[in-house]
Order: structure tokens, then C-alpha cells, then sequence
């Protein structure tokens, strides 16, 4: 009844949007958390859970280089966690200025990537603060330079913080994290990457020089969800400095006031939310069961495909690849087609069972996006893909 009117995100002819691919482990395991009325949220009632979640916050924590003593919590999706990691700016910044004696009256602003995703607009309208959208090079990549040249341009106390990209989600792509790092620093402003599907791509030993500077960050995300192979919904959200993020999100009250013991780690005062789950348990319990080296030859596995079929796409003479892929995600427009055309192809494809493929676009011209996480997803799939489409 259900089953026929949704569509499988972890089949691996799904290639839009991010699709899922959770592992068997991660998902029974999930059935474990759902089943258990684990509270996640102090340490006083779900410690042992905390525990076990708190180890994998600080396996990526060290994974990217930030050093120890950074922490935070995983969060319902990435959307909250670039939230929670802004507000906690917001709050750092303010009491920066106010110690410094700076009085900013006006609107603040947070740095971005024209191509970053819509949830740092969402998160921006929330907080009712200014996105600034910065231009990014041929690649698609937001480069140092012009952070800081927009960090120059801006008033004393105006920027509350910069957020690089580890990974666009229409094209995979890396900003600048090193760049842009420098800047954010020689202007004392607090450094978000926004990781959600692409810094995933760290573990994969050969990509990992692309995240360099990541070291530098604040605050990160990655969703677990998209490309660490755990079921929705988790994103998991890291500070440097803990203790700035309780400062701005711990929530007081009479009946929590049992709960706020100095020195003990209540998972909730570190983003925006109270009541959660133990959503790091899937990742936990399946990155234990399988060992860390098998993310890695996953990850591996998908950015080489991802390289193989951009490869392929170039042989094709109805094809044409949009950007050359650094990760997993690749871009390509059939010559010749409206949207019309491409809609029309998609849903067919759809009805016939083998892929989802929806149209994408990029400077106002369609295109098609396979977007690959699922290990499962091969070669001779996304060459039937392609064939299907010189008719
Ligand atoms: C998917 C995505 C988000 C939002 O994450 P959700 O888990 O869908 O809320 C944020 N940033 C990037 C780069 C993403 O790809």
C-alpha cells in the first residue's frame, strides 16, 4: 500500500537529488534506537548512548584535523546543523564586539558561495540576517581571494561569519577551505564548512588533499545521511570550541535544572533542539561492525566511478559534460534538448525501473546529474543511462 506510491532512494538507479545508501548494519541498528525509548539528550539519562555517539563526533572531528576537545551533536539534518553552527557565530560574534567596544548597529551578513546550498538562505531568513553570495571561479570553486576582498569591503563588525563549501550539491564541488580559512582568520571571523554530502569524500585518502584547510574550521557538518552510508536522519554537527555553542543554545528552565551539572555533557545544549534521539548509533554501531576501512574503499569506490563515467560522457558526441567532477557528483547536458525533452526522458526512465534521473540546472540551462553514494551503483548502469538517451 505504502511501498508503491514512494520512490527507493537507496536503489542504485537512484542518482538525484543526494539519494541514501545505508548500510544493513546501520539500519538494523536504527531499528534498535527506535525500539529503545533512549533519551539522547543528558547525559543523565543516555549516557552509555552519548558515549557512543560522542566517538564518532570525534573520529570526523580528528578525520578533518580539528584537534581535541572540539565536540557537538548530531542533529535531524544538515539544514539544522548549519543553523545551529550560525547562531552559535552570531552569539561568538556578538560578544567579540562587545568586548572589543565595537558597536554594529546594522544588519549582519554571512559570506557565502553563489553555490552553496539553500539552506544557509533558509537559515539566513530564520535569523533574519544577510547572506552575502560570492562568485566562484570556472571550476565552480569559492577561491580565498575573494572572501577577503569581501571581508575588506565590509564594514567593522558587519560579517558574522564565513561558510566554505565542502562539496557543492549540483556539482561536488570543493571550495577553497584553505583560502578561505586565512581569510576568515586574518579578519577574526568565525569559519563554517558546510560539509553536508562532500566532506565525506575526507576518508577517501586520494581526495583528501582538496579538503585542506578544513583544520581551520569553527564549525562543520556532514550528514551521515548522504554519504556515510546511515539511514535519514542525521547530520552531524562539530565545534572547535564547544563551550561557545552551550553558550548560545543550552536552554534553562526549572524542570531541566536536575539535568545542568557543570562539567557533564547533555548533547542537547549544543544545537537547536531539546527532546533527541540518538541518531549517531546507526553510523556508530555499522562503522564498528565494518571498520573504517571499508568507508574509505566505498568512498573510493564511488569517486573513481564518478571519474570513469565523466570520462565516458566526453566520448559521446550527443553529450557534454558541464564541469569536470572532483568527487562524486557528475553534470552533463544532452546537446539538443529542452526541458521539455529531458522531463519527458526522466519520467520514462522512472516507469521503467531502472534509474531516477531528474533534470538539474546551471546558469539557466538544464542538464542531468547523476549524484553517487550508493556502492552498488555501477559502470554498466550509468552506460545504459547514457545509451538511453542518444535516441
Ligand atoms: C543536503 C545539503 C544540506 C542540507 O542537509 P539536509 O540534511 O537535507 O537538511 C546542506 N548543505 C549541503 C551542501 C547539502 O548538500
Amino acid at each position: 500500500m505504502l511501498a508503491p506510491a514512494c520512490i527507493s532512494t537507496d536503489h542504485p538507479g537512484y542518482l538525484s537529488f543526494i539519494p541514501a545508501s545505508p548500510t544493513e548494519a546501520s539500519s538494523l541498528f536504527d531499528l534498535v534506537v527506535s525500539a529503545s525509548s533512549i533519551y539522547g539528550g543528558s547525559w543523565l539519562e543516555g549516557s552509555g548512548a552519548i558515549y557512543a555517539e560522542n566517538q564518532v563526533l570525534d573520529f570526523l572531528a580528528r578525520e578533518v584535523g580539528l584537534p581535541s576537545g572540539s565536540g557537538g551533536v548530531f542533529v535531524q539534518g544538515g539544514t539544522l546543523g548549519n543553523l545551529s553552527a550560525l547562531v552559535t557565530a552570531r552569539e561568538w560574534h556578538k560578544a567579540r564586539l562587545a568586548g572589543l567596544g565595537i558597536s554594529w548597529n546594522g544588519r549582519f551578513k554571512v559570506l557565502v558561495s553563489e553555490e552553496s546550498h539553500s539552506s544557509l538562505k533558509a537559515s539566513a531568513k530564520v535569523m533574519d540576517l544577510d547572506l552575502e553570495p560570492l562568485p566562484v571561479d570556472e571550476r565552480g570553486s569559492l577561491r580565498g581571494a575573494t572572501v577577503e576582498a569581501a571581508l575588506s569591503r565590509a564594514e567593522p563588525g558587519e560579517v558574522c561569519a564565513v561558510v566554505g563549501t565542502a562539496g557543492t550539491t549540483n556539482f561536488g564541488i570543493v571550495d577553497d577551505l584553505e583560502g578561505i580559512a586565512l581569510a576568515a582568520k586574518a579578519h577574526d571571523v568565525w569559519y563554517h564548512v558546510d560539509g553536508a554530502y562532500g566532506l565525506a569524500g575526507a576518508l577517501d585518502h586520494a581526495a583528501k588533499p582538496l579538503f585542506k584547510g578544513m583544520e581551520h574550521a569553527d564549525s562543520f557538518i556532514v550528514d551521515p545521511h548522504k554519504w556515510l552510508f546511515a539511514p535519514f536522519d542525521a547530520c552531524a554537527l562539530v565545534y572547535r570550541n564547544p563551550e561557545l555553542a552551550y553558550r548560545a543554545h543550552a536552554q534553562h528552565g526549572e524542570y531541566l535544572e536536575h539535568l545542568a551539572d557543570p562539567g557533564v555533557w547533555n548533547p542537547s545544549d549544543y544545537a537547536f533542539n531539546l527532546t533527541r534521539r540518538v541518531r549517531g548509533l546507526p553510523l556508530w554501531f555499522s562503522m564498528a561492525s565494518h571498520g573504517v576501512a571499508s568507508y574509505r574503499e566505498a568512498i573510493a569506490k564511488n569517486i573513481e566511478l564518478a571519474a570513469e563515467i565523466a570520462a565516458d560522457i566526453k566520448t559521446r558526441s550527443y553529450l557534454r559534460l558541464v564541469r569536470e567532477p572532483q568527487l562524486s557528483v557528475v553534470v552533463f547536458e544532452r546537446l539538443g534538448w529542452e526541458l521539455a525533452d529531458y522531463r519527458r526522458w526522466s519520467d520514462a526512465l522512472l516507469a521503467s525501473g531502472m534509474a531516477f534521473v531528474v533534470p538539474s540546472s546551471h546558469g539557466g540551462r538544464p542538464n542531468l546529474r547523476f549524484a553517487i553514494v550508493n556502492p552498488l551503483t555501477d559502470f554498466e548502469l550509468l552506460r545504459g543511462i547514457l545509451d538511453s538517451l542518444e535516441a
